[in-house]
Order: structure tokens, then sequence, then C-alpha cells
């Protein structure tokens, strides 16, 4: 990807754009603005949590878990240089790496809440925040319905699982059988790296402890505008969701698209993808699908709440974040 140096960049500016002069003087230079300035700075900022819109019917709430900042070496495709380079070029470079959101969505229609992901719950990062979004709902984890992990690794599925007990009591939980399958193999456990060793073991306590666990085979609705979409690839049994009423829909497409990296190339991956091929062919296959349907995508490692496009410009994918509020 042609990239234009800082230099070029700040070159091809009004001068008065440049070094933040923009503000001019009477709110960055002065000395009492800038002690006001210094001071807030490291007050603790209020997040709200979530953020909502409406699809026909539903309810659909994107709640944070919190951020990882992935070191520039985990994306196999791409020397870590290129992948700083590229989050430099995007202002998502962190000092430890590339700023990771982790998004869940809560779908709700009055009857029934279904949430898609549980969250890092603090085993990556500055994690393990989605209990408190719920509660800025007025929710507690007993009155979800019903749990749709869309893979088992440890982002997605380690808050189900909370001081060694089912954080979710009251809901049925959906994992594609591939999943389910793969993640409590011995035989896949002991020929996987160290850094997987995390999402097997938490793979086969969500089993022991979720009875009503519902192995998905193949595309399903879950309830009438929920339905499971196969993404096979990240995983061998990644789904994605999709939310679909009164002629608007959404695809909650989990890890199919990681920032800075996509959607501009599917052959970079990310160090948890065991099959490489498979990753790429998933991604080949479906950008250029949502690409034209002009698809709402939710994506889980996106910056919050992480709803955009895939939109080809001249002839390069790219992310295109949509407007979360006051979209009609
Ligand atoms: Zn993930």
């Amino acid at each position: 990807m042609p990239q234009l140096s800082r230099r070029a960049f700040a070159g091809a500016l009004p001068l008065g754009l440049i070094g933040g002069s923009l503000l001019g003087p009477g709110l960055l230079g002065g000395s009492p603005a800038r002690a006001a300035t210094q001071v807030a700075a490291k007050a603790p900022v209020a997040v709200n949590p979530f953020a909502q819109i409406r699809i026909g019917r539903f309810t659909v709430t994107a709640l944070t878990d919190g951020y990882a900042d992935m070191p520039y070496d985990y994306f196999p495709g791409r020397s870590a240089p290129e992948v700083e380079r590229a989050a430099t070029a995007q202002f998502t470079a962190r000092p430890s790496g590339v700023r990771f959101l982790f998004n869940q969505y809560l779908i709700e229609d009055g009857e029934r809440r279904i949430l898609i992901d549980a969250g890092a719950a603090g085993s990556i990062g500055q994690t393990g925040q989605l209990p408190q979004a719920l509660a800025a709902l007025g929710l507690q984890p007993e009155q979800i319905d019903a749990v749709i992990v869309t893979h088992m690794h440890q982002d997605h599925m380690g808050g189900l699982v909370l001081g060694g007990k089912n954080n979710y009591p009251g809901a049925d939980l959906y994992i594609d059988r591939r999943d389910v399958a793969h993640w409590t193999d011995p035989a896949k456990r002991n020929g996987s790296p160290d850094y997987l060793q995390t999402s097997f073991r938490m793979a086969e306590e969500v089993v022991r402890l979720y009875p009503r666990l519902q192995a998905i085979d193949g595309e399903r609705e879950i309830m009438r505008g929920v339905s499971i979409v196969d993404l096979t690839g990240h995983t061998p049994g990644h789904i994605g969701v999709r939310v679909e009423d009164g002629g608007k829909s959404m695809i909650m497409v989990s890890d199919m698209i990681f920032p800075v990296v996509h959607p501009a190339a599917t052959d970079v991956f990310f160090l948890f993808e065991q099959d490489r091929a498979a990753a790429k062919a998933m991604r080949d296959r479906f950008y250029p699908l949502a690409a034209s349907e002009g698809a709402l995508i939710a994506a889980t490692h996106m910056p919050f709440p992480g709803l955009g496009r895939i939109v080809a410009d001249r002839g390069e994918m790219r992310w295109q974040v949509a407007d979360w509020a006051l979209q009609d």
C-alpha cells in the first residue's frame, strides 16, 4: 500500500494545520490554559460503555469489554515494521502494538436477550469491563437468555466463567460444533503452541459448566430474525450472526476483520489463526461480497462500537465507519 511520509503529508497542508497551531495560542499556548489541560489529562475520562441502534424490532447494543494492544509481530504475512508503519499511518499505533477493542453485542426484542460473545474478561490486556457495561444498561448476567459464542478463542468466551462458575446461569449457549470439537480435543491441544493453551483450557471449562450448550451444525435461525452465518476460517467453527427485521439488517462478523491490516489485504493474519489458508479463503470470499451488498457490519476488534462497512474504493478494499446514531 503506498503511503505518504509524514514530511510529504505535512508539506501538503496549509501551514496553520501543522503542529496543532490551528488551535491558536489562546487554547494551547497560554500558560493557565495549558496547566488546566495538563490537569484534565490526568483525570480519568468517563466512557459510555455501550451504544445502541435499531434493526427493525430489535435493539442492538454494542458493549465494551475493554482493549488490548497487539504486538506488531502478531500479524503473520507482514513484518513487524510494516504493521507498525501501517498502524502509524492510521493513527492506531500504540507503544506496544495495534489497539484492538473487544466489542460484544446484545440483541433484544422485548422478549429475549441474546448476547453475542462474552469478552476476554481480563485474560488479555485491559479487559473485563463487560459486566459493568451490562450493569450500565441495568442488566445482570442472570437476565441473559442466550449467549452465542462466535468461536472458542479466549477473548470471545472468557467472560462465560467467573470465579470457576457459570456466569450466565439463565442462558442457552450456542457454539459451532466444529469449534467445540477442535478446542476440546486433547490431540489438538497437545499439538498447539503456548499462546493457544488458555483457549483450550477455557473451552474445557465452558463445556463442563454449561450443560445448556447447544452445538450448532451449519447455518440456522436462533430466533426469528437472528441467524447463524458460517464464516469458517479464523477457527474451524468461526461463525457470524445476522440480525434482520423490517427490511434492515446487520451482520456481526467477529474476527473476520482486524484493524490496520484488513480489509485492504487478505494475505495477512492474526497469530491465533491455525489454518491460514482457510482464514485467507474466508476473507477472499467475504470482503467482495460484503462490499457489493453494502452490508452493515459489526466487528469485535474494530474501534468501538465496531460498526462499519467494507467498501471497494478505487480498486482497494477499506473499512468505512458507519454512523452509530442518527442513521434514519
Ligand atoms: Zn478475537
